[in-house]
């Protein structure tokens, strides 16, 4: 595959459509261990992984990332901060001009931890919830999640930490909480981040009931115009451009052009919505390091060569909506040229009745799901995961409805 040079001046969305020398959004996910078990998770996080990058190697990476001028670094998981050398290679980024961000769901962050980060520069907390209220959030984090974040915004305020983020996933059950969130997090002080739900890990079982309706994103849209300048969102939601004006923010597919995942086993991917062989680009395990990967690897050469567009090039909302979320339409099996699932235009759900009957969409091969019961799971919003049988609703079920017992023969 050869490479399109970069060209040189212009906007900087055409810059970074052939990609950058170090990523601008890396997010490194530490570890796949979590106490929680979201039904929508997009690693499909549980249980740690015994390969994981020990402590040396995850410094060897932290002084790679400072190298390449990376100037800070998405950190999650699972559930990074139980890893018992977290606030050490927290020290260790912020020690070598490599800041962090951080997604928790608050189970360390008690008032000493609070205090600390409250004291550290070059760190930035984010906590997250799927619900306004403990009754939306927990269906899908677990019981007593919203009561663990809420407590650690608490602590977090009390201890004077300063750019704390609130981070909602929107889904179908909680789209129409936006005002109840954007309260929420002005009580706590902290600032609301919103992103888009995708159909990667766990998110593939749950898309369906889960993933917002048509009209709701119309009323997110209608949202985000009205309270974008008070809300973070990342590349989440330019799909939604598409219904008029463009919405702020970066209007692209950012995949291995200036976005990428270092996985907790080193495995570097396009994307965190992305983990999947298709976009498995190297390891940072391998001769040459991440930076080899970044810059070299086949894969992100290919993504920074301009797409085509497919059928979307047609569209007259294609300058503004690229034809969508990669990820999304990968993991519902639609052709990765064409429409994004969500097609505000309608598309989208053209092309879903369209696919193949026996299609099976692609799934991750990465599974650290937990196998045995988890405190506090949640339960799957009231829709039962056995399917009801028939023999359970009529004892007659099943038999032949000609038949009849004996005496009346
Ligand atoms: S695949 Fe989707 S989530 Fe990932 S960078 Fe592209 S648009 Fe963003
Ligand atoms: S048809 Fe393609 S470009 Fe047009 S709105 Fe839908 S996803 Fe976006």
């Amino acid at each position: 595959m050869t490479t399109v040079e970069r060209p040189v001046g212009g906007r900087l969305v055409d810059q970074f459509e052939y990609g950058l020398d170090a990523p601008i959004c890396l997010t490194w996910e530490l570890t796949y261990a979590c106490n929680l078990a979201c039904v929508h998770c997009l690693s499909s996080s549980g249980r740690r992984d015994p390969r994981e990058l020990s402590t040396a190697e995850a410094e060897r990476v932290i002084d790679e990332l400072q190298r390449m001028q990376v100037f800070y670094v998405n950190v999650g998981g699972g559930e990074p901060t139980v890893r018992p050398d977290f606030w050490h290679l927290l020290d260790y980024a912020i020690g070598h001009d490599v800041g962090v961000k951080f997604s928790t769901n608050g189970i360390k962050l008690d008032r000493a931890r609070a205090q600390q980060l409250a004291r550290t520069d070059y760190v930035d907390v984010q906590i997250s919830l799927d619900g306004a209220t403990a009754e939306v959030n927990d269906a899908v984090r677990g019981t007593g999640s919203f009561a663990t974040a809420t407590r650690a915004l608490e602590n977090l305020a009390e201890a004077g930490m300063k750019d704390v983020k609130v981070s909602v996933v929107v889904t179908r059950e909680n789209a129409g909480q936006l005002d109840e969130f954007k309260a929420l997090t002005d009580r706590y002080g902290a600032q609301l981040r919103i992103t888009r739900f995708r159909p990667s890990g766990r998110g593939a079982d749950v898309w369906d009931r889960l993933h917002p309706t048509q009209q709701q994103q119309r009323e997110l849209y209608a949202w985000l115009l009205a309270n974008g300048d008070q809300v973070l969102t990342g590349d989440s939601f330019f799909h939604l451009s598409a219904l008029g004006e463009a919405l702020p923010g970066l209007n692209l597919c950012g995949a291995g052009r200036v976005v990428c995942l270092i996985d907790p086993v080193g495995d570097v991917y396009a994307c965190p919505f992305a983990i999947h062989e298709n976009f498995l680009a190297g390891n940072v395990r391998d001769e040459g390091g991440f930076q080899r990967v970044w810059q070299q690897s086949e894969l992100f050469a290919d993504l920074r060569n301009p797409q085509t567009g497919g059928a979307c090039t047609k569209c007259a909302h294609f300058d503004a909506c690229r034809g969508g979320c990669m990820a999304a339409k990968f993991f519902t099996g639609l052709p990765l040229d064409g429409p994004d699932p969500e097609c505000v235009q309608g598309y989208g759900e053209t092309a879903l009745a369209a696919r193949d009957r026996e299609l099976v969409p692609p799934r991750s091969h990465i599974d650290h799901s937990h196998t045995g019961p988890v405190r506090g799971q949640p339960t799957l919003l009231g829709i039962p995961s056995i399917p009801v049988k028939i023999c359970d609703e009529s004892p007659l079920a099943g038999l032949d409805p000609r038949w009849r017992p004996p005496s009346e023969g």
